[in-house]
């Protein structure tokens, strides 16, 4: 045990603990991953370079909206229908607000209770790293440890406040917007760029006295769609009606999606997608690999000064530029 109570564990027992499917080796791997101290950001590079081969099989789908929305209702729905037909479903909880307060939006209750106890689903929130770029390429690597353990459907849930859609969209094959029904300029503190992200959206709650009014949303979305620039393949963004708590029209979600996924993959963008999503990663992470390494303590206050400066009025943009780098 180290000082943090944990059980240190080789890698080889990491690597072959995930290709048979050992739930506990693929917990250790993912703490190991969010960690920052050295020997476990050298360890989690071996692992990742050892698992490559056995990764990228699974389905990575995307689901964002408001808090409220029921998202977890929803996961917890479309998640065990998927469990009982033997999918092996990994859902990773990504919550921005976490990352900069040190609270939640997602929330401590228990999410997911049933599907959090079937033995073919996985659920780990992400952690709170100190920036949003951080905890995005940890649930990227995440994803691919979920992989190579087996898992054939990767859900990636967000909250959909506007700061972290758009990163998982760019870790996502398929990208779905949970809405509630409402009217006018209700888009319900969903910003239109996330409206426009979206690959499929579903009107949650459309159960009892709330049917009519999420019909009348339906219609509303569906009338908005055709303003949004076009979708990278042929693709409509279908609007659909759901109700996570009366288990009704998830089944049409999920052929929705399917129906998404082999469009993209009979298209060639399901490839193309990844491999731009990849080559878009290595850039983020060089852009703050070239951060951390330019700014030691000395430069992070100096930079944080001439912001300060720059803030109250004492001094200009690009003069601040070239305090901070010299001529
Ligand atoms: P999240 O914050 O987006 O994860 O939302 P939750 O899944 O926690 O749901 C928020 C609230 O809405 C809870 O009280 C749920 O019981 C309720 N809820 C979720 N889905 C539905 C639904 O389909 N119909 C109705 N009537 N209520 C729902």
């Amino acid at each position: 045990m180290n000082h943090f109570g944990r059980t240190r564990v080789s890698l080889d027992e990491l690597y072959k603990g995930i290709l048979q499917h050992d739930r506990l080796m693929l917990s250790k791997a993912i703490t190991i991953i969010e960690s920052r101290r050295a020997d476990d950001i050298a360890k989690s590079v071996e692992l990742l370079d050892k698992i490559a081969p056995y990764t990228g099989g699974g389905v990575r789908i995307g689901i964002t909206g408001v808090p409220g929305v029921g998202k977890s209702s929803f996961i917890e729905t479309l998640g065990l229908r998927l469990a009982n037909q033997n999918h092996r479903l990994a859902v990773l909880s990504v919550d921005p607000s976490s990352a900069r307060t040190g609270g939640s939006i997602l929330g401590d209750k228990t999410r997911m209770e049933k599907l959090s106890h079937h033995s073919n689903a996985f659920i780990r929130p992400s952690p709170a790293g100190n920036s949003l770029g951080g905890v995005h390429y940890k649930t990227r690597e995440t994803i691919l440890l979920c992989e190579a353990a087996g898992f054939d459907t990767i859900i990636v849930e967000t909250v959909g406040v506007g700061q972290s859609e758009t990163a998982v969209k760019d870790m996502v094959d398929c990208f779905l917007l949970l809405m509630l029904s409402g009217g006018g300029d209700e888009l319900q503190g969903i910003k239109r760029g996330i409206m426009e992200m979206a690959d499929i959206i579903a009107i949650n709650k459309a159960d009892g006295d709330n049917i009519k009014p999420a019909q009348r949303t339906r219609k509303m979305l569906q009338n908005a769609i055709h303003l949004f620039p076009p979708h990278d393949i042929n693709w409509v963004v279908p609007v659909l009606l759901c109700s996570a708590l009366q288990e009704e029209g998830i089944t049409e979600i999920w052929k929705s999606v399917e129906n998404f996924i082999s469009t993209s993959k009979d298209e060639g963008f399901f490839k193309i997608n990844r491999q731009t999503q990849n080559a878009y990663w290595f850039e983020q992470l060089v852009n703050e690999e070239i951060r951390r390494s330019y700014f030691d303590q000395e430069r992070m206050n100096h930079y944080e000064s001439i912001k300060a400066q720059i803030a109250s009025n004492e001094l200009g943009v690009r003069k601040g530029l070239q305090k901070l780098f010299g001529d």
